[in-house]
């Protein structure tokens, strides 16, 4: 009976164990939406990158012309590129063409060798090579292989674009036309990083502008150089957009606020702390006097009002100087 027993209790343990490979799950959501003529949506989910998302926490966006597709990012690792070029498919047979980078960071990235493979030429700003060779680069895919396995693995590479803007320190946009399409590619960095573009869609009105716009929650400075950042947002305003597709979140019909507040803020942060800087008055102090009252009900602000005030007196100080 002993005997038995042991069987039996051994035969629930083998029960028990999880299934080795199920544990992972086969897919996440990943829908279209159309939000324009030609152009079609795919929204990441609002969440820190997984191997249960697949690193599925960016946008990317696609128009679909007789000449030719235009991407705008690639998502956080190659499979999830691979349901996003099944998604055109399901569209379109015309060929891929482009797609463009809004900026080199690992979930806007780990996806464009399958563009690649598929015919696209990658189209970046050149602060995105410094990127691309540096051993932040290479210590972050490193650890992605790790940390998103098997999504990202040893086969996921970090592609060498294709066409580049700002070769030796030009400013001017690339305008790419594929049918009715006339898309400007325009950078708006040194911004939320230093290779920021954004694509502006003459034919729809459509501004697809990577994290350079925060929609509805207090932005993340970080090291970003506030002047430059202003000064992109003031010419985007000037494009007058009917649609705004973010890097992150749903998207905007109401562009101009979203531009807005965005630029609201950072003058603010720069009014303020640049006043603190000149007035040689220390950090706390300012930070305690000034009336964050305007936007202190924004999602994220107990997360990052201090450190983006703190960053932008750093920067004030220097500008004064
Ligand atoms: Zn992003």
């Amino acid at each position: 009976m002993k005997t038995l027993a042991f069987l039996a209790s051994l035969l629930a343990g083998a029960l028990l164990l999880p299934a080795p490979a199920a544990a992972q799950p086969a897919t996440v959501a990943m829908t279209a939406e159309p939000v324009a003529t030609d152009t079609w949506f795919v929204q990441g989910q609002a969440a820190m990158g997984s191997a249960a998302n697949q690193n599925f926490i960016s946008n990317a966006a696609f128009v679909v012309t007789p000449a030719g597709v235009l991407v705008v990012d690639s998502l956080g690792s190659p499979p999830l590129a691979e349901r996003l070029l099944a998604l055109i498919r399901q569209r379109t047979q015309a060929p891929l063409r482009y797609v463009v980078v809004t900026h080199c960071h690992a979930d806007h990235l780990y996806g464009l060798q399958v563009l690649q493979a598929a015919g696209a030429r990658i189209v970046a700003h050149a602060a995105c090579r410094e990127y691309l060779n540096s051993d932040t680069a290479r210590l972050r895919l490193q650890a992605s292989r790790e940390e998103l396995f098997p999504w990202v693995d040893e086969h996921t590479r970090l592609v060498v674009p294709d066409l580049w803007l700002g070769e030796g320190g030009s400013e001017s946009d690339l305008v790419l036309t594929l049918g009715e399409h006339r898309f400007t590619v325009r950078h708006a960095g040194p911004a939320h990083t230093a290779e920021d573009l954004v694509v502006h869609d003459a034919a729809t009105g459509v501004l697809f502008t990577g994290d350079v716009v925060f929609r509805g929650r207090v932005p993340f400075v970080g090291q970003a150089d506030s002047r430059r950042w202003i000064q992109a947002l003031d010419r985007m305003l000037e494009l007058k957009p009917r649609l705004l597709v973010p890097g992150h979140g749903p998207v905007s019909s109401h562009p101009a606020d979203d531009l807005q507040q965005t630029r609201d803020y950072l003058a603010y942060l720069r009014q303020t702390m640049g006043e603190a800087a000149r007035n040689l008055e220390s950090f706390d102090e300012a930070y305690a006097r000034v009336d964050w009252s305007r936007f202190a009900s924004w999602p994220l602000f107990a997360a990052v009002n201090r450190m983006n005030a703190y960053n932008t007196f750093l920067l004030m100080e220097h500008e004064t100087r």
